[in-house]
């Protein structure tokens, strides 16, 4: 035995006495669930990195979680008083100390899912997180969850004049001749898609205010507002990117809108700056050049931390990006955007102070729809108490709201959308 072998075996010894007889057992910080149609979310926070082994279990549907290196405590059985009624995914949540460090989970679900288990490193506030994403098999179609909403509306079907011109599908006029085609009884109709996209949610809350108010909570009661004007409108409809308090990712927002054959894509935010003097409203388009001030870059910077706090599935997420093709013609999207944006930057500055009087540039991963005009809208800063009570005001919300419908309905008269060949 080599003196080095004998030196081991002695530090080996040692460590077996001196070390406590149970192994270090995890502790659960926090237990989070975020139910929602797209999928359900439910997330243990670790002082560690926990390891789990998952498998599906048939007749009933259920989902059976193994993690090791824990022991039962109240944060974790508190999960099972989580799990509201209405859960679209799981029926109930059962919690027990399957043997000596190992705790087991066991999800009675209400049908058949796709579950992505994963963890991810400390972010934000956040220390480990184990997660649990159960998505439905079938992936939920927004144009589809809209129509059995009831929150979809479709033209009236018009008959192909015999003598029209046949559009080849995805060959889009030149903006020169694009000019909604209406007949004379007024029935062909061209819906106007727009795609709302309320930032951050769920695990992600954005800025807060002094007053506890947080980001991810305005925006959608903006984003609500909006909708429900902009639909009051003829021919428009509107897609939210997400209708609740869950995390939808950046990559995901896009594809939505993508998804609906968007004309317009508007990302509404209230965010937070270090000094809490900073105030006014500001519109973001894409650069293509690095961003137009230090503060934008900021910004942008900030906002593409979303997918970190609020978690993306990394193996997953690089798919995503591959299938949304960004860089493609974005030259001309920033174009259009630019002319969004004035447009709506134009309006606001009739209610509320503007931060900057022109329309900023930066990289906002949002904003990358390579064939979609997509502008991002700080309302105010929640940090500013005065704007934070402003954005918590329903009559200021309104006013908001009503400032970004005229610059659309601006922006539309100027530059008419295109007479897509679509068939939604
Ligand atoms: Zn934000």
């Amino acid at each position: 035995m080599s003196r080095r072998t004998v030196l081991k075996a002695g530090a080996t010894l040692l460590l077996s006495v001196v070390a406590p007889l149970r192994a270090y057992a995890a502790q659960i910080l926090a237990v989070r669930v975020w139910p929602a149609d797209d999928y359900t979310r439910v997330t243990l926070e670790n002082d560690t990195d926990l390891k789990a082994t998952h498998f599906i279990v048939k007749d009933p549907e259920r989902m059976v979680v193994d993690i090791e290196g824990l022991e039962l405590n109240p944060t974790l059985k508190s999960l099972v008083a989580k799990i509201q009624s209405n859960d679209p995914y799981i029926k109930q949540v059962r919690v027990g100390q399957n043997r000596p460090n190992v705790v087991r989970l066991v999800f009675d679900l209400k049908e058949e899912v796709t579950p992505q288990v994963f963890t991810l490193p400390p972010a934000g506030n956040y220390k480990h997180r184990l997660i649990f994403d159960l998505y439905p098999v079938k992936a939920v179609d927004p144009i589809a969850a809209m129509i059995e909403k009831g929150d979809w509306t479709d033209p009236a079907p018009v008959p192909e004049p015999p003598t029209a011109p046949k559009l080849e599908p995805r060959e889009e006029p030149k903006l020169a001749d694009a000019l909604p085609k209406v007949d004379k009884q007024g029935k062909m109709v061209r819906m106007i898609t727009i795609a709302l996209d309320p930032g951050h949610g769920g695990e992600d809350p954005g800025a807060s205010g002094k007053n506890g108010s947080r980001e991810k909570d305005i925006v959608l009661a903006i984003a609500k507002r909006l909708k429900g004007k902009l639909e009051d409108l003829p021919n428009m409809r509107v897609m939210l990117t997400r209708d609740g308090d869950y995390f939808v990712p950046l990559g995901t927002r896009v594809e939505k809108a993508r998804k609906v054959q968007a004309d317009l894509f508007v990302s509404i935010h209230a965010d937070a700056f270090v000094q809490p003097t900073a105030r006014g409203s500001s519109v973001f388009v894409l650069s293509e050049k690095g961003a137009s001030s230090s503060a934008a870059r900021w910004l942008a910077d900030k906002e593409n931390l979303a997918d970190t706090i609020g978690g993306v599935n990394v193996k997953n997420h690089d798919k995503q990006l591959a299938s949304v093709l960004f860089d493609l013609s974005t030259t001309a999207q920033i174009n259009d955007s630019m002319k969004l944006g004035r447009s709506v930057l134009g309006e606001i500055g009739g209610i509320n102070r503007l931060h900057k009087g022109s329309v900023e540039q930066a990289g906002f991963a949002v904003l990358k729809a390579p064939d979609i005009p997509s502008i991002l809208i700080e309302t105010a800063f929640i940090s500013n108490p005065e704007e934070e009570a402003k954005l918590l005001d329903e009559a200021y919300q309104n006013k908001l709201a009503d400032a970004i419908v005229t610059g659309i309905r601006r922006y539309f008269a100027k530059n008419p959308p295109l007479a897509k060949n679509r068939l939604t």
